[in-house]
């Protein structure tokens, strides 16, 4: 309890605002049910001071969680940071006008292209939205996975297989294609979607197809912890039986193939399939519900288990196989995770154990696919290690963003072994101080000048990252030395910098993630030292990186970092 107040206060004495603003930062939403109380409470607080005494009352009933929000324990600690990350990949993508809304309804086609929104939930319930997360669109076919799962839920795997496949397709979403069997490819698919409403429809003989969506919407709606209320787009469902012709011919195809189950109604069936398409949602519900599917079925935000974690792996199975239509297998081979797009403009993704997220944008591509929202999950995962197979690396990721707790915790220890094991002679750990400090005195003289400050935060890094502390004085003479190396550059005409550079490019295969980032952290470092990076320092920073292995938009996310850490020192010391 000493420790969590201390977290907080200032003192001996905190107040609520400093902790309301804790758990905001944390990622936690004032909403949330998990700290209803404690929020309630803080809220009739007002300005008045709180001690340790009045605290442990104060979050006593709800300590558990108050901990782990307020010591740093949810899934990604680094809550702020990450958001910063996700914001620059958000302005990226936003650059991209490319692609055309769907035009096969009115309502699709005259739906506002420019509208771009992104929301995320984690496994812990931490939430950030950037843009137009609130908008409801029809989610078309991101219904299909969900009544897939209903389907798996309700009738059995064994059932439900009889009737639809799992195989990827490799054909547009809406071919009149079936396999060998004649059973569709799978549920993705809308031959396999029409075909798992059918196997559906046809266990609810006394429903019609308008109670049966109810029922999938309050599973929608219990996936989204119910952030939101469902809606159903009347007009949506007009138009899309005005213009079934397609899915007219497949639902005849599947009923002269294999028959339907249980020999449902025609109509009930596809009835059923266009008005999941319908329904209406916002890029903030599909966020929550995809975090719902990230934890293997238990709600982050409501802790209730919506569906078992034996169903969710089949649908996430599937997704990962056919949710991007015919370009699943480009999108496996880049993003490595399971989602599921539709033609208004939705893309929902999971990333198992960590989050789901949920991006809008109406300009499709030519697989019917978001170009945002394709884009924006390929931009993140060339930053952050969410590829399922990035897990493979060993330590060689081109220095991939990780936010999770696990990883953060794996840093520091390596860090602390590090410190520890240069000062006992380490050969590993000592490479890596030497090219720490060369880089760092290359900086140093980037603009031809030794400056103090450059050597303190030279030493001081020394300090903080390898555990000892030169004198500032003889990183003054190294650097010197190196200077006048630099005014007689080698035989070949290669500059000293040059050589460096080739010995980084020589070692990085030997260091390992933590090692690489290390030295350009400390370069980084030198080069932020007078409040601002100069252009010859930002080039050579630039070099250093790519010599290290750190490029593109890996690189950009950590300039972004050493940016804003400058700009929290001066204000800090403002
Ligand atoms: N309503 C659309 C159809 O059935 C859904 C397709 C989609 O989102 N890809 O054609």
């Amino acid at each position: 309890m000493q420790a969590l107040f201390d977290s907080v206060s200032e003192n001996g004495t905190t107040d609520a605002a400093r902790i309301q603003a804790r758990l905001i930062e944390s990622g936690i939403t004032v909403d949330d049910f998990r700290l209803r109380t404690t929020i309630d409470r803080l809220a009739a607080l007002g300005g008045r001071p709180i001690d340790q005494e009045s605290f442990a009352a104060l979050v006593g009933p709800e300590l558990m969680m108050v901990n782990r929000v307020l010591r740093r324990q949810l899934v990604i600690p680094d809550w702020d940071e990450f958001c910063c990350d996700i914001q620059t990949v958000y302005d990226h993508v936003a650059l991209d006008f490319t692609g055309a809304n769907a035009n096969y309804i009115p309502i699709l086609r005259d739906a506002d292209p420019e509208k771009w929104g992104v929301a995320i939930c984690t496994v812990d319930g931490q939430r950030m939205a950037i843009g137009d997360v609130d908008v409801y669109h029809s989610i078309q076919s991101v219904s299909k996975p969900l009544t897939y799962a209903y389907a798996l839920d309700r009738e059995g795997a064994d059932f439900t297989h009889q009737f639809v496949g799992v195989e990827p397709s490799g054909r547009p979403f809406n071919a009149l294609d079936l396999l060998p069997d004649s059973r569709p490819f799978n549920p993705c698919v809308n031959a396999g979607a029409i075909m798992t409403a059918g196997v559906v429809a046809s266990g609810w003989p006394n429903k019609n197809a308008r109670e049966i969506t109810e029922d999938i919407m309050n599973l929608w709606s219990a996936l989204c912890g119910g952030v939101g209320p469902m809606r159903f787009s009347e007009q949506t469902m007009l138009s899309e039986r005005e213009t079934a012709h397609n899915n007219f011919a497949i639902a005849y195809l599947l009923q002269g193939g294999k028959g339907l189950p249980r020999q449902v109604d025609l109509h009930k069936m596809l009835d059923l399939y266009l008005s999941c398409c319908s329904i209406e949602m916002t890029a903030n519900m599909l966020s929550v519900a995809a975090a719902t599917l990230a934890n293997g079925g238990v709600c982050p935000i409501t802790c209730m288990e919506i569906l078992p974690t034996d169903v969710v792996k089949k649908t996430l199975s599937v997704m990962q196989a056919a949710g991007m239509y015919d370009n699943a297998g480009v999108f496996t081979l880049e993003v490595g995770l399971p989602a599921k797009s539709g033609v208004a403009g939705a893309v929902m993704v999971v990333v198992p154990n960590l989050m789901g997220f949920a991006t809008f944008s109406p300009r499709l591509d030519p697989y019917g696919n978001s170009v945002r929202g394709v884009a924006f999950c390929r931009e993140l995962v060339e930053r952050f290690t969410f590829h399922v197979y990035d897990s493979l690396s060993g330590g060689h990721t081109g220095c991939k963003r990780d936010p999770r707790a696990s990883q953060l915790q794996r840093k520091q220890r390596d860090l602390s072994d590090l410190r520890w094991a240069v000062s006992l002679g380490d050969r590993y750990a000592a490479k890596v101080r030497d090219l720490m400090l060369a880089c760092m005195i290359d900086i140093t003289l980037a603009d031809g000048e030794i400056e103090a400050p450059e050597l303190v935060t030279m030493a001081d890094t020394c300090a903080e990252i390898m555990g000892e502390r030169p004198d500032p004085e003889e990183l003054r003479a190294a650097a010197e030395a190196r200077q006048r190396t630099n005014a007689a550059p080698g035989a070949a005409g290669t500059s000293p910098f040059d050589e460096l550079l080739a010995r980084l490019r020589e070692e990085r295969a030997r260091l390992d993630d933590n090692g690489r980032e290390l030295i350009l952290e400390a370069a980084f470092r030198v080069a932020c030292a007078d409040g601002m990076i100069e252009p010859e320092e930002d080039s050579k920073l630039r070099d250093l990186a790519g010599a290290l292995g750190i490029t593109g938009g890996v690189l950009e996310l950590e300039i972004g970092r050493f940016k804003r850490q400058v700009a929290g020192r001066s204000a800090r010391s403002n």
